[in-house]
């Protein structure tokens, strides 16, 4: 991969580069678009499908991870992908288990709050898979979406901090029909969940309401109450955290107005989901 990388360089090319973790959506689908547009006609987009071992916590998903590499593939390649690039964790991380590898990449302010409080460890694999991909792949710019907020503005700070010499793009959440953001882990859900799963968005929509229905900026925690509730509504969702934050430099908000960012976590039987909007 880097060989190809680095050919590409020297030959002018603009590379955009989308990393997934595969069991791909129309969500990952829009960034390779996203990535088309920014390499242009005669630039390279490359996709990476790879489930990074160091993200998951031991007792988190890693080998129900959905996977379905053919279908993944023809994707990629109706979708005009240049190069799918799926290492192996022996290519990734060679002799993890046995001292073999020791060096991770940690960024120690955004990534602490929100999902980093309920996944202390999740941020740092982040990061070190999207380094290595980055050192791999050298692209000129990387498209992340924005379903993953605090993923994106994590990646963009580690981006600036360690000076990458690329761009970090972020691209739209893709919703289905009623509401509920795309994911991998959608596929989690039996017909029952699925239904109550649209409870993430209908929270960052009752929210909206409520804040485009004052001038007057609102109190964090009423609000979160509010929401709180909602969720409750459903039997088999439960709450993880729900915040609101400059989307930005995440900072917490107390009062919330129009333009305050929001996030929510939420187990949907054992399926951890997550969303997040701009309100307003
Ligand atoms: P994942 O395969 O879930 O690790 O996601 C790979 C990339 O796709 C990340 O940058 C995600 O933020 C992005 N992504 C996932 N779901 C969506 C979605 N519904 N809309 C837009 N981007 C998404």
């Amino acid at each position: 991969m880097q060989r190809l990388a680095l050919r590409w360089r020297r030959e002018g090319k603009r590379v955009g580069f989308v990393p997934t973790m595969g069991y791909l959506h129309d969500g990952h689908m829009s960034l390779v678009r996203r990535a088309r547009q920014l390499a242009g006609k005669q630039g390279i987009v490359v996709a990476s499908i790879y489930v990074n071992p160091t993200q998951f916590a031991p007792t988190e998903d890693l080998s129900a991870y959905p996977r379905d590499l053919a279908r993944d593939k023809s994707l990629c390649r109706d979708a005009g992908v240049d190069v799918l690039f799926f290492p192996s964790d022996a290519e990734m991380y060679p002799g993890r288990n046995s001292g073999g590898y020791s060096t991770y990449v940690v960024e120690k302010r955004l990534a602490l709050g929100m999902e980093g409080n309920s996944r202390p460890t999740h941020f740092g694999g982040v990061t070190t898979v999207v380094a290595k991909l980055f050192n791999l792949v050298l692209p000129d710019v990387a498209i992340f979406g924005a379903k993953d907020w605090q993923q994106a503005a994590v990646i963009r700070r580690m981006t600036r901090d360690l000076n990458f010499p690329l761009k970090v793009v972020v691209a739209p959440t893709r919703r289905e029909s009623d509401g509920l953001a795309m994911s991998s882990r959608n596929k989690y859900l039996n017909p029952n969940e699925r239904k109550q799963a649209t409870i993430l968005s209908r929270a960052l929509k009752l929210a909206k309401e409520v804040v485009t229905a004052t001038r007057k900026p609102i109190n964090a925690d009423l609000l979160k109450k509010r929401l709180t509730a909602l969720v409750a509504t459903q039997p088999a969702a439960r709450l993880d955290y729900v915040e609101f934050f400059d989307g930005q430099t995440l900072q917490s908000a107390e009062a919330v107005t129009r333009g305050t960012h929001m996030a929510l976590a939420v187990f949907v039987g054992k399926t951890r989901l997550i969303d997040n909007a701009e309100l307003r």
